[in-house]
């Protein structure tokens, strides 16, 4: 780790810990990365330094499934019967470290069962898949051909009867499809969290103590800005502490009345999609407790209460979530653990770099080299074992909707239906209608061709990695626009994170780099061909239409089509009096009318535009210096700007 980070990171992470407090955690997961977990303890070890008696075998609906594990390679395989089985598919599943005792007595048991039998021998699973994985992986290739990233096969069949290339891909099924293509990827991945392979390097532990009390009633998890309950790894991390603690499990939702000026088309996303989270949780019997307040007010007398016994929460780089993660941290009891999981990137945002990376081309060879470990298919949450001592509190939705102190004159839109649901059927439809011009029409705000994801990525109501191993499933058929893809919504966005992450100014012109911070001031006083004021630019109502337009688009749909939002915020660099105020405005406006606002992507966006971030140095002109410039003409060569300033004219929006 780079030294400088230590000082930094145990700064973000616990102000009120001393430095060593930092140092010492870092050993600690250093530690069990290099022993491969030997040891149990709560909230880190995978496996157990005595192997357990089997438990006696017990029959549900006919449907058996035993789990591999045994750390020793002895005994092995444990009967497993989670209640999510489907009836019907009746396997057993007998671990490569099985002996053969095990084996022919957990074959001998199960033959005792109706329609049980073993779904894979000991000579079929050779190799951890791991191992087979980087065997496959050639320099430079993605994902190794036949090859899930988690070194499953792709179909989780065996080679001869892989299905074709594209077939029971999105592109050739059949709408809505997806949705059970994926529920059934996780099931094939594992039955539940509690028998996969997770890779704790997304955790890290931000408490002192990683030890849970013996007296636990229960883990919570404290989801704060990846709003799903599927496709999530502090979710599942959660689960994984309390199925391995036999412990209930919680959900809560810190709910601020108000939050960095977001209005109600932000919270009325939120809300919605939050509700549909609730649901989701109540048909798992997993409590979602909606806490009104800021969580370091309402989270840990929360956890004192029901005597929690240890706290998961995901990973957002602003400095306004980072702060409520060391609020909380300093208000939680001492004995109860607390660890955050990135569970917003493919790549936690630690393990890709540990520091400012300069831009894209530093940090993607990066995230490349790590995409065979971290992009793997989810297991699934399911339907938890353990039954808590108290009920969530039902939640008045549409009372919480009513309450919220929020501005209200920023409607709501319509296209775009918060959820998961809603997300993944978008995810389809991009699959299905759009991808195929990603690769060449993305610049084209006249044409379908981005994904629209955007809104359900930022309030992690669908995760960026499940949208990535859909997509990756046609790189043959639409390769230039699958690695687009892959190009935006991973090493760009990860990117994004990674400059808020380490550059505590992130939004402001202090963040940039020397060279752009000089370019501008020697440009501060250059005479600007036109000056207007926010009210002006907020209304459209400057002397380029193709502005205007844009502008309307983002006021009136919530969301502005990517090529247009780096012309619109040069143009607020060009008609402004500083690069201070360009950067205050074009945030401003940003993240009160963007669905997907208050994102770090916005935050770099506006920063690429003005202050020359993970850019280069271009010819100097007036007003920008160094900084990248852009036209009307150049956007007239790029597309028919007529038809989107028609298409966006103020007289239509008069109506
Ligand atoms: C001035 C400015 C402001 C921006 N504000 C935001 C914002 O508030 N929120 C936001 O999410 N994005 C922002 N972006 C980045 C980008 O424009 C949007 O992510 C994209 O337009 C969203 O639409 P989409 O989902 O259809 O994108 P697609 O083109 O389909 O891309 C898929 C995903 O890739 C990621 N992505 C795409 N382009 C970028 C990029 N340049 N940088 C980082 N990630 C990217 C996003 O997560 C996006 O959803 C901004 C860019 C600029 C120049």
């Amino acid at each position: 780790m780079h030294p400088s980070l230590e000082g930094k990171a145990s700064e973000i992470l616990a102000p009120s810990l001393p430095a060593t407090c930092f140092r010492q955690q870092r050993v600690t997961s250093e530690a069990r990365e290099r022993t491969n977990v030997a040891t149990f303890h709560p909230l880190g070890g995978d496996s157990f330094t005595k192997p357990p008696p089997p438990p006696p075998p017990r029959c549900v609906s006919g449907a058996w499934r035993a789990s591999g594990g045994s750390p020793r390679g002895e005994l092995g395989a444990r009967l497993l019967l989670p209640s999510n089985l489907l009836p019907g598919r009746v396997i057993a599943c007998v671990s490569h470290h099985s002996g053969p005792a095990w084996v022919s007595w957990l074959v001998r048991n199960l033959s005792a069962v109706p329609g049980a039998r073993p779904a894979m021998s000991q000579k079929r699973r050779k190799r951890k898949p791991a191992e087979s994985m980087q065997e496959g992986a050639e320099e430079g290739a993605l994902f190794p051909d036949g090859l899930e990233s988690n070194g499953r096969l792709a179909s989780g069949a065996p080679p001869a009867a892989k299905k074709a290339a594209g077939e029971g891909d999105v592109g050739s099924r059949g709408s809505a499809a997806l949705a059970e293509a994926v529920k059934q990827a996780r099931l094939d991945a594992a039955p539940s969290v509690a028998e996969f392979k997770y890779n704790k390097k997304r955790v890290r532990l931000i408490s002192q103590d990683p030890d849970l009390k013996e007296d636990a009633r229960g883990i919570l998890y404290w989801m704060s800005r990846d709003q799903r309950v599927q496709d999530n790894w502090a979710f599942l991390y959660a689960q994984r502490l309390a199925l391995k603690q036999k412990l209930p499990l919680h959900v809560c939702f810190c709910l601020v009345p108000k939050f960095l000026e977001a209005t109600i088309r932000h919270f009325g996303f939120l809300i919605r999609g939050l509700k549909e989270v609730a649901e989701e949780c109540k048909e798992l019997s997993i409590p979602f407790h909606l806490l009104i307040g800021f969580a370091k007010d309402v989270l840990p007398p929360f956890v004192t209460t029901h005597g929690i016994g240890g706290v998961v929460t995901d990973f957002a780089p602003l400095r306004v979530p980072m702060q409520w993660v060391q609020d909380v941290q300093a208000r939680l009891p001492p004995d109860v653990p607390f660890v955050q999981v990135d569970a917003h990137n493919i790549v936690p945002c630690w393990v890709a770099s540990d520091k400012q990376e300069y831009g894209a081309r530093t940090i993607r060879r990066k995230i490349h080299d790590r995409l065979a470990e971290f992009l793997t298919e989810f297991p699934p949450v399911v339907r938890h074992p353990y039954p808590t001592e108290f009920q969530a509190e039902p939640v008045d939705w549409d009372a919480c909707y009513a309450s919220l102190q929020v501005d209200r004159s920023v409607k709501e839109v319509t296209w775009a239906q918060p959820g998961t649901a809603a997300g993944l059927a978008v995810l389809e439809e991009f699959i299905k209608d759009r991808l195929k011009f990603f690769g060449t029409d993305r610049n084209n705000p006249n044409r379908a061709a981005l994904s629209n994801l955007s809104p359900w990525f930022h309030f992690g109501q669908i995760s960026v990695q499940r949208a990535i191993l859909e997509v990756r499933k046609l790189r043959s058929r639409y390769k230039e626009s699958a690695e687009a893809f892959i190009e935006e919504a991973v090493v760009r966005r990860e990117l994004a994170d990674n400059f808020c992450y380490y550059n505590p100014n992130y939004d402001k012109v202090e963040g940039a780099y020397d060279w752009a911070k000089t370019t501008l001031k020697l440009h501060a006083k250059d005479k600007r061909s036109h000056l207007y004021k926010l009210e002006q630019l907020e209304a459209g109502k400057t002397h380029d239409p193709l502005w205007n337009a844009a502008q309307l688009q983002m006021v009136h749909e919530g969301k502005m089509h990517g090529f247009l939002r780096m012309y619109w915020a040069k143009k607020i660099l060009e008609w402004t009096t500083s690069p201070e105020e360009a950067l205050k405005f074009s945030i401003y406006l940003n993240d009160r009318y963007e669905l997907d606002g208050r994102d770090p992507n916005g935050y770099v966006g506006c920063m690429w535009s003005i202050c020359g971030i993970h850019d280069q140095g271009w010819p100097e002109r007036a007003v920008f210096g160094k900084i990248r410039y852009m036209n009307y003409a150049g956007c007239k060569r790029k597309f028919d700007v007529d038809q989107f300033e028609r298409k966006y004219s103020p007289q239509k929006f008069c109506k």
